[in-house]
């Protein structure tokens, strides 16, 4: 067997938007830069369903998206209690799309190299190496069977929820009580489903610990899937496709072409997301919104934060866990309020049972709440969203009734 040595100022393990997103602002400054991913294209195996704020790619400055990439655009959100009783939210404007990840991750990876970043595929890290505890580099085994020792000054963990190499560098892994088991798949033949909206489904009965969602495309196909904390996914999706009182209208004639399986993580950031040489970004640092489970937005927020830290690193030659500790700091200041609400917000709705969501969708609905979100276009920063639409008087009277119900719910 052959083993080869590489040298680079930045090594990035997985080229998922994360990682790419991290190579494409590290190459921009100048910075030598490596993206190592097992897969033998990017964007390849997908399992996200694309569902994005319009208004954080465009901070992202990655909207407009060229032609192929953006499948639908919403304004319409339409959520169903277990019992079919429906809350509709009516925007005034667009505000979210759906992406075609494929494309998308493989449009980030291009810009990325045409800012000078290199890409090796075929590559899977296997091991990270250690110097006195310091990150120096990592091993790489390709598919034709050689190895590549790489010598990094930091190494970026980009690789998503598999969350290995974070480990071996002795940070704190993902919460497992965080997580949900989720299903995605293509299906087409949809009917009686408007197409300037997303179709989200809650009840035990069908995707306990998270709900199910619909993001239709004009052409009549669309991404179906669900998350579930306990049991099978796909158990819960045949019954949410023959059982749900508005579902199995809308998919009684739906034919299902394709189908994942991943796990999203909702349990909050990881504590530590930073040591010697080392930095974790993305999915693997559980930066993912414990609501939605939507985490390419809070992943991009944070590359760009780590990139502005290590690149001073670099430059400087002071790569110690000291000088990194400022992208943590950083990263607080960006979400911390956020996922502290978004964390309350889950275990509020884990903890209604079916009969009290049905009452809570009921209650939401006579209130108007609707309308004090019409104007809403911030759909990832939700405690920043709660913050300005608390002064309305139909959200104040909506936050007491929750206060009501978290009560009666946890006495
Ligand atoms: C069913 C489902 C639906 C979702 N829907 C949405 C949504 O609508 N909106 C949203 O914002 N988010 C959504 N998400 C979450 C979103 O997919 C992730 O937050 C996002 O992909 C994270 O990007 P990442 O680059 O951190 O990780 P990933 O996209 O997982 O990329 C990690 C990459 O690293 C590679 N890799 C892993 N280990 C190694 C290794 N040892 N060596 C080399 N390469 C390696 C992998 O092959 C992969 O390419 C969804 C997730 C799931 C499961």
């Amino acid at each position: 067997m052959t083993q080869k040595n590489q040298t680079v100022d930045a090594a990035i393990i997985g080229g998922g938007p994360v990682g790419s997103y991290t190579a494409l602002q590290l190459a921009k400054r100048g910075i030598q830069t490596t993206v190592f991913e097992e897969h033998a294209q990017i964007g390849v195996p997908n399992h996200c369903a694309g569902h994005i704020s319009i208004r954080s790619l465009k901070t992202m400055n990655l909207y407009p998206l060229p032609t192929g990439i953006v499948e639908n655009t919403f304004r319409v959100a339409n959520f169903y209690s277990p019992q079919g009783t429906k809350f509709t939210l009516h925007l005034n404007s667009p505000v979210t799309c759906a992406l075609n990840r494929t494309y998308f991750d493989q449009m980030i990876a291009d810009q990325a190299q045409k800012a000078g970043a290199e890409f090796a595929l075929n590559s899977q890290v296997q091991s990270l190496n250690l110097q006195n505890g310091v990150t120096r580099g990592f091993m790489v085994q390709q598919t034709d069977g050689s190895n590549v020792q790489v010598n990094s000054k930091v190494v970026f963990d980009c690789e998503g929820i598999s969350s290995r190499l974070l480990r071996q560098a002795g940070l704190t892994t993902l919460r497992p009580n965080g997580l949900v088991y989720a299903i995605e798949t293509e299906i087409e033949g949809i009917q009686n489903v408007e197409m300037q909206g997303v179709e989200v489904y809650f009840g035990s009965g069908y995707a306990p610990g998270f709900y199910g969602w619909l993001i239709p495309r004009p052409d009549g196909t669309a991404k179906l899937g669900l998350a579930t904390k306990q049991g099978n996914p796909r158990t819960y999706l045949n019954r949410l496709m023959t059982k749900h009182p508005v579902a199995k209208e809308q998919l009684t004639k739906a034919k299902i072409t394709n189908m994942s399986y991943h796990a999203i993580t909702l349990g909050g950031p990881i504590s530590r997301n930073y040591t010697d040489g080392f930095l974790a970004i993305g999915d693997c640092a559980s930066q993912v919104k414990p609501t939605t489970g939507g985490g390419v937005i809070f992943g991009l927020t944070a590359a760009k934060a780590a990139v502005e830290v290590a690149a001073d690193a670099i430059r400087s030659g002071d790569v110690s866990a000291h000088a990194l500790e400022a992208y943590q700091k950083r990263c607080k200041d960006l979400f911390n309020f956020d996922f502290q609400v978004m964390l309350r917000l889950r275990s509020f709705l884990n903890s209604l049972s079916d009969q009290k969501l049905d009452e809570m969708f009921r209650v939401v609905g006579k209130l108007g709440v609707d309308k004090a979100l019409r104007n809403a276009d911030e759909i990832d920063f939700q405690g920043k969203l709660l913050l300005s639409a608390a002064s309305k008087p139909q959200m104040l009277a909506a936050l007491g009734y929750f206060g009501l119900l978290y009560l009666t719910t946890n006495p």
